[in-house]
């Protein structure tokens, strides 16, 4: 048996599915998880010793490579000087003044410690802030678990969605209204009936919880001037793709200024972070100011600030984006280049350090679309990378993630087990 099984084993003693977060599970793959013992750069190093080139960066985080020197060092200096105060520091808003600084939607920002916080925490303002309801979330974009979000879209057009997880009252997803990602006319017609009780759109204006899926030309434009036009608020989601997809985030890529933006991962280097931020006059809506209520005892935590703060001073070094997104461009053309000697139908895209893959002829841009791609030949091509070192997304609905410790050198050991991986299917 290999140390991974004996560790999973035993995990799954004790946690339920062995994970503290299911997309861990393998189950959708099949076969055992593998452990992480250690990380560096673009390397992952499993329990049995085993090395990989690692496509998940902590599902977005990883950016700057695993163990980066000055971000380790940043760590430990500020562990030294204690883990946790319950107290405001000055580097909270050194962080909150860094990401304001980059993101101009962005004027003020509070810091929770995940995406899921910031997320319910937003969307708690945006209620509050508007005194409505109503939610509009699309089909396939992953916002974090707070119960109003675990909603897939209904039966028809303009139905309430459906809780997607036990425990979700159908009552407490009564206020969101799910619809087709890319589809303005539904949104449009959302508006037509509901438009006076309609709080906010959230929406990840580029999807990467459904593989990737890029927004179609004028959906996110379509979707602000929606929002202005009937006093709604537009969210931009940009846990995965903030300082991810570029410097500004999505935001920056399309000129669509949202009001307000959720970030987490990338911000906090690898430490749990997350924030929410926008409009000020909005954000002071938020308590100890307004009546919107939130709150955190690890919130800003000063090892995660740490963390955070020498990240987006690495980020900001010249190159870093050109150099990021040329990696993930040269990684999925050599993979489309590899898949087409083999005859597999398969092509792929990225943006900036996130990249997708899909097992069809073209790039989908709808949830139908994804959905349709061959299940059975990523379960195979996933497999056949793995055991050739190179360790992906475990779903055929995740992006992947490309760090600036991606060489040539790595990309090119990543198209010869492709090579191999492809051979199989
Ligand atoms: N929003 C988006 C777009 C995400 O990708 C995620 C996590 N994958 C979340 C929210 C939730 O973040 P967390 O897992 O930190 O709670």
């Amino acid at each position: 048996m290999s140390q991974n099984e004996v560790l999973f084993k035993r995990a799954l003693q004790s946690i339920p599915g062995g994970v503290n977060s299911p997309v861990r599970a393998f189950r959708s793959v099949g076969g055992t998880p593998r452990f992480i013992s250690k990380a560096k750069d673009a390397y992952i190093w499993d329990a049995d010793g085993k090395q990989y080139i690692d496509y998940l960066g902590s599902w977005g985080p990883a950016i700057v490579g695993h163990a980066h020197p000055e971000v380790v060092q940043a760590v430990q200096r500020a562990a030294e000087s204690g883990l946790s105060f319950g107290a405001p520091t000055e580097a909270e808003s050194l962080l909150a003044e860094a990401i304001i600084a980059r993101i101009p939607s962005i004027e003020k920002v509070r810091l929770v410690s995940s995406g899921t916080e910031a997320t319910m925490s937003a969307i708690r303002l945006a209620r509050g802030a508007t005194g409505r309801n109503k939610i509009i979330k699309f089909e396939g974009c992953y916002h974090g678990h707070a119960d109003s979000l675990l909603v897939k879209a209904g039966s028809g057009l303009l139905t309430f969605g459906n809780p997607t997880s036990a425990g979700v009252p159908a009552e407490f997803v009564a206020h969101t209204v799910v619809l087709d990602y890319n589809d303005l006319d539904a949104v449009k017609a959302a508006f037509a009936e509901f438009g006076a009780d309609i709080a906010c759109i959230i929406v990840e204006p580029i999807a990467g919880n459904m593989n990737l899926i890029k927004p179609v030309e004028g959906f996110l434009a379509g979707l602000r001037a929606l929002c202005t036009e009937y006093g709604a608020l537009l969210i931009f989601d940009e846990v995965m793709t903030g300082f991810r997809a570029g410097p500004q985030g999505v935001q920056g890529l399309s000129g669509v200024t949202p009001d307000l933006t959720t970030l987490a991962k990338v911000i906090g280097g690898g430490m749990p972070v997350g924030a929410f931020g926008g409009r000020a006059d909005i954000m002071d809506q938020i308590a100890p100011l307004g009546p919107v209520y939130q709150a955190g005892t690890l919130s800003g935590n000063p090892v995660s600030v740490a963390a955070g703060l020498i990240t987006l001073e690495i980020l900001s070094r010249p190159g870093f984006y050109e150099h990021l997104q040329t990696q993930s461009a040269k990684l999925v053309n050599g993979l489309q280049e590899k898949a087409k000697a083999a005859g597999v139908a398969f092509c792929a895209d990225s943006v900036g350090g996130m990249f997708g893959l899909y097992f069809r002829e073209t790039v989908p841009t709808t949830f139908a679309e994804v959905s349709d791609v061959n299940h059975d030949a990523f379960k195979v091509f996933f497999h056949g990378m793995l055991d050739n070192g190179v360790h992906l997304a475990p779903s055929a609905f995740e992006a992947g993630f490309v760090s600036a410790t991606h060489s040539d050198e790595i990309l090119e050991k990543t198209l010869d087990a492709a090579t191999r991986a492809f051979a199989l299917i």
